[in-house]
């Protein structure tokens, strides 16, 4: 039956969505965009699923870090299915838009994209869309551009930033170089690609001969593979002599590449050593980074190290009327109190969510935007901000689950009874939230090395302990619907 529904192929798109899903959930939306999404399902046969992937980097980067999981929930959907191949196919989604920068797109985005792309995004698009080795080759430029619309004048401050914000304007407007490196930490949305092309923005209208480059991590890692596939090391190397202020977003995402961050270390040093500007971010501080080495945290953590609190009420209230304003739109108090209040998690989605009402009202031939037409506009995104599994909820039905209380979930107890289900609690608020290791182990009461230890016990037991690998999985499907 199983091969029938394969050989039919609606059914493997459905599946196919199904496992995105999943995955989504369980990745996170920033690494499933751009890992994940452009992977299109191919050919089936003899047991062995094909996937398309539409370059060979991406390729081995899925291959490294998301292979298993694909096939692992792929084969218990559908047990015909023994093995799961990547085979690099460009497909025709491969023209990636560059990010959006104004209203003329609106119309656009609600039909292909209902989150806003983001500048990130559209750095790695831009390293996906030199695929071909050809171009590759061709390709010379460090640097991505930056985004004309995040300037220090379009960032809006308030409590939880104004302390980065600081830092940031010091680094743009000394002469001479003062933290260094700066370091940005925050979750996502909430600023930091901002500030950082803000920075570049400014020292680029001071002073024009500067060399500002600015790159994902991402970006480093594959322009240093490339280097190291056609032997050019060297080239590589001399590329970031020049450099007089290097930018590296989103560092989180090298580790575990070992030799990249040896590489990474070497450029970072020489550079500090002959006084050039450094400024990093991540999603953690330096010494929350998982898989990179303790010389390079600590370098990362010797200058300047300053995070980007979770947002509150005023400055919410304060970019969205900025936001508006700069879209030339007349936002009623009352709506955006309610996207205020409602929208909490970040600025990129209260963004995308204030587009959603702006494009609204203006496809309905410029009707007015009211709080009516807000809610009825955003049911859906809502609902789906509501269904957010929360870390309470997971401790909560993972104790219920096993007979335990909560408050023994969160103690120091050891007993067997009791720590399992604390671990799967662990692995779960890892799996279905967005949620940092240190900010897990807060609630558990415990530091982020025992998260992650439970983590990867989890893991193991899944494989090995077919009555676990259920519990988890009830508690799973229990916690998402
Ligand atoms: P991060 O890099 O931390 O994930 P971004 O810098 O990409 O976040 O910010 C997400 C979106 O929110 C961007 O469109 C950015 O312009 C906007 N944004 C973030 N912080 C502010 C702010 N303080 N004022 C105005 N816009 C902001
Ligand atoms: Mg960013």
């Amino acid at each position: 039956m199983a091969e029938q529904a394969l050989n039919d192929l609606e059914s493997v798109q459905e599946q196919w969505d199904q496992i995105c899903s999943q995955l989504k959930n369980e990745v996170g939306d920033v690494a499933f965009d751009s890992w994940l999404k452009p992977l299109t399902p191919g050919t089936f046969s003899d047991g062995v699923m094909n996937v398309c992937v539409p370059t060979r980097f991406m390729r081995n980067w899925v291959v490294t870090h998301y292979s298993d999981r694909i096939h692992k929930i792929w084969g218990k959907k559908n047990p015909e299915i023994k093995s799961v191949n990547f085979i690099v196919q460009a497909t025709q989604e491969d023209n990636y838009r560059p990010y959006h920068s104004g209203c003329g797109d609106l119309i656009k985005k609600i039909t292909t994209s209902p989150s806003p792309a983001t500048f990130y995004q559209s750095g790695i698009n831009s390293l996906l869309a030199n695929n071909n080795e050809f171009m590759a080759n061709q390709d010379q430029s460090l640097s991505v551009p930056l985004n004309p619309q995040y300037t220090f004048d379009n960032f809006v401050v308030g409590k939880t930033n104004e302390f980065a914000y600081a830092a940031a304007r010091k680094v743009a407007e000394s002469r001479n170089v003062s933290f260094n490196p700066l370091f940005l930490y925050s979750g996502v949305g909430l600023g930091k690609t901002h500030l950082m092309h803000a920075i570049a923005w400014h020292i680029k209208q001071q002073d024009p001969s500067r060399n500002i480059v600015y790159l994902s991590a991402e970006k480093f890692m594959y322009k240093f593979v490339r280097a190291l596939r056609y032997k050019d090391t060297t080239a590589f190397k001399e590329q970031f002599r020049s450099v007089d202020v290097l930018m590296v977003d989103d560092v989180q995402f090298m580790g575990g590449k070992d030799n990249t961050q040896e590489e990474f270390f070497y450029t970072f040093n020489s550079l500090i050593e002959e006084g050039r500007q450094i400024i990093i971010s991540a999603d953690k501080s330096p010494s929350d980074l998982e898989g990179i080495e303790a010389r390079l945290k600590s370098r990362l953590a010797c200058g300047l190290v300053a995070d980007i609190h979770p947002t509150d009420f005023d400055l919410r209230i304060g970019i969205l009327e900025n936001k508006a304003r700069q879209l030339g739109v007349e936002l009623p108090e009352k709506v955006s109190e309610f996207l205020a209040q409602k929208i909490t998690s970040n600025i990129r989605e209260l963004e995308g969510a204030l587009r959603r009402v702006i494009a609204h009202s203006q496809l309905l031939s410029d009707k007015e935007i009211t709080l009516d037409m807000t809610q009825d506009v955003l049911k859906d995104m809502l609902r789906s901000f509501d269904k957010r599994t929360t870390i309470d909820e997971i401790q909560k039905k993972v104790a219920e689950y096993f007979n335990i209380s909560v408050k023994e979930m969160q103690s120091s107890r050891r007993a067997r009874t009791v720590a399992r289900p604390r671990q799967i609690a662990m692995y779960l608020a890892k799996q279905l939230t967005s949620r940092s290791l240190p900010e897990i182990g807060r609630k558990f009461d415990r530091d982020h090395t025992t998260v992650m230890h439970a983590v990867r016990k989890v893991e193991e037991l899944i494989v090995e302990d077919a009555s676990l690998a259920e519990s988890v999985d009830a508690l799973r499907r229990a916690l998402d619907a």
